[in-house]
């Protein structure tokens, strides 16, 4: 069950800066904590040098860094010497042409394929847990077109996100796609993902832009759909890789609804007594078809972690809000949302979410408490209004109620006419004698556990990955075998990111 292997780099990225360091010495050995695969043999390593002749990687360094994602336990595991598993080789395709090649050549010889974009998963996603060959698109990062008139952009899936922004806002639009991993994450995994942004409630989730899609599947083919606005040609077979997480085949471009450079921003915050007052002020605005590009919603404790310095939401929820859009609609949006939550909230004025714009994309806990023996993740799920605020508090609840737990709080960040995503984040230190995994296993277990017990989601933006396998089974019913035939179907070799999303029967 043990491999062994050399060592190399650990990467924590803290918003767009990755920081490569060696943190122990040279001789120290490493484990891995999933058996891996096979070594490839010379003649298949010779048919992929083929296949990628500029593209192909089997040095240790490399496996190291494609052992992993973002994955928090994966990170405190590293720290301990320990990786998940190593992948026998990685590959830089730059065309579909080469990719449905490795894919026959996988079949033949039943060898995993792990497609991968960022490595910003946070769930284990793109973890080589049977080993096998990883698939980095990041060469695969052309915008093929910008169409004008039809709003829309076609580009190849291995983009980076802030890349793709960046070039959109150059020609004047925007995707409206502005998740806090823009900077590291890519297109292929944010649709593998179902990825949020922070401007979901105006704009939608990555799955409400797709026009069309082009895909190789586990078999080699490809599909391609039409880039037309809607049509009534039956079930949209190709949307079933939205959100697969790599097992059915690799999404290689897709075609995006684009918006023109919003004309005008209006920023409001408030500060409420109760998360109940917050929600319901959201629900209202939402309910009047008014749609504020940016909703958050600050518990107590999060309120005080980032607006301290603001006296009139001490000890409340924060609520801040940004319209954009055209000068006269914004004008409008926020007559129409500030005259709600005045009845039961104190304005807080702009500062609050100019201070939120400027620091929406720190991330630095992973790097300063997980080695401090810190085990902490963020749990993303979703709710309808009805019991939304009461899952709210029995989640607070169940994970205050986890031994060694140190921090238990949440914020709400998007936002629907029929309910609400709440993100959770926990901290801790296991207690002596325990282990960290199960100190990590026992906070989402609290959180898993009332989800299913009140039928919200497990997941709303994260995916799958590892961590949630667990409860997947739970939440999807009979939904399960479907999603079962339809792997066997498409896949029948299981070579696609084995191990993922389907839950085998136990
Ligand atoms: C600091 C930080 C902030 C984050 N903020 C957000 C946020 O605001 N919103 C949000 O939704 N998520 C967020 N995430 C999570 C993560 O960024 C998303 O899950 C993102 O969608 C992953 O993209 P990636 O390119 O890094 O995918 P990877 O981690 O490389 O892969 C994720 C999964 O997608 C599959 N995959 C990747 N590319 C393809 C492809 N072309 N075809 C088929 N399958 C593919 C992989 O096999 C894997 O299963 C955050 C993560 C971090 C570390």
């Amino acid at each position: 069950m043990q491999t062994e292997c050399s060592p190399a780099f650990i990467i924590f990225h803290s918003s767009n800066i990755f920081y490569i360091h060696i943190p122990f010495s040279l001789e120290m050995r490493y484990s891995t904590i999933y058996e891996g695969g096979k070594a490839l043999d010379e003649k298949i390593i010779k048919k992929l040098l083929e296949i990628f002749p500029d593209g192909l990687s089997t040095k240790e360094e490399d496996k190291i860094i494609y052992s992993r994602d973002y994955w928090p336990i994966a990170l405190r595991w590293f720290l301990d010497k320990k990786l998940p598993a190593l992948p026998q080789a990685i590959v830089w395709p730059e065309s579909k042409e080469q990719i449905a090649s490795l894919i026959h050549l996988a079949n033949e010889h039943g060898i995993p394929i792990i497609p991968y974009g960022g490595g910003s998963g946070v769930m284990g996603g793109a973890v080589p847990i049977h080993g096998g060959i990883v698939v980095d698109m990041k060469r695969m990062d052309k915008i093929v077109e910008v169409e004008d008139e039809n709003l829309t952009v076609r580009v190849q899936t291995g983009i980076n996100g802030m890349n793709l922004e960046r070039k959109l806002n150059h020609h004047g639009y925007t995707l409206g796609h502005i998740p806090q991993s823009l900077y590291c994450s890519s297109l292929g995994g944010w649709l593998a993902c179902k990825a949020a942004g922070q401007f979901s409630t105006k704009y939608g989730k990555i799955e409400d832009m797709v026009v069309a899609l082009q895909a190789v599947l586990a078999d080699g083919s490809v599909i391609e759909s039409r880039e037309v606005p809607r049509s009534s040609t039956g079930p949209e077979v190709e949307k079933l890789l939205i959100g697969s997480e790599g097992i059915l085949g690799i999404i290689t471009e897709a075609t995006l609804k684009i918006w023109p450079y919003p004309e005008k921003r209006k920023c409001l915050s408030f500060a409420f007594e109760s998360m109940e007052g917050a929600l319901e002020a959201v629900r209202k605005i939402l309910r009047r078809n008014v749609y504020p590009a940016v909703v958050r919603i600050y518990d107590e404790e999060e309120t005080l972690r980032h607006f301290y310095d603001v006296q009139e939401a001490e000890g409340k929820c924060m609520l801040i809000l940004l319209m954009e859009g055209v000068e006269e609609v914004v004008e409008l949006e926020r007559k129409v949302a500030e005259k709600i939550c005045k009845i039961n909230g104190t304005p807080c004025g702009e500062k609050p979410v100019h201070h939120w714009l400027e620091t929406r994309f720190n991330v630095k806990e992973s790097s300063e408490f997980l080695p401090r023996g810190f085990i902490f993740d963020t749990v993303e799920i979703s709710a309808p209004w009805k019991n939304s605020a009461m899952l709210y508090h029995s989640i607070i609840k169940a994970l205050k109620s986890v031994k060694g737990m140190v921090i238990a709080s949440a914020h709400a960040s998007h936002f629907y006419p029929q309910g609400v995503c709440f993100y959770f984040t926990f901290g801790g230190i296991p207690p002596k004698g325990m282990e960290a995994y199960d100190f990590y296993i026992s906070a989402w277990d609290a959180i898993m556990d009332e989800c299913i017990k009140n039928k919200a989601s497990i997941s709303h933006h994260h995916g799958i990955g590892i961590t949630r396998k667990k409860w997947l089974a739970k939440e999807m019913g009979e939904r399960m075998k479907m999603l079962k035939k339809i792997k066997e179907a498409i896949d029948p070799n299981n070579i696609m990111n084995p191990g993922k999303l389907v839950v085998e029967d136990e």
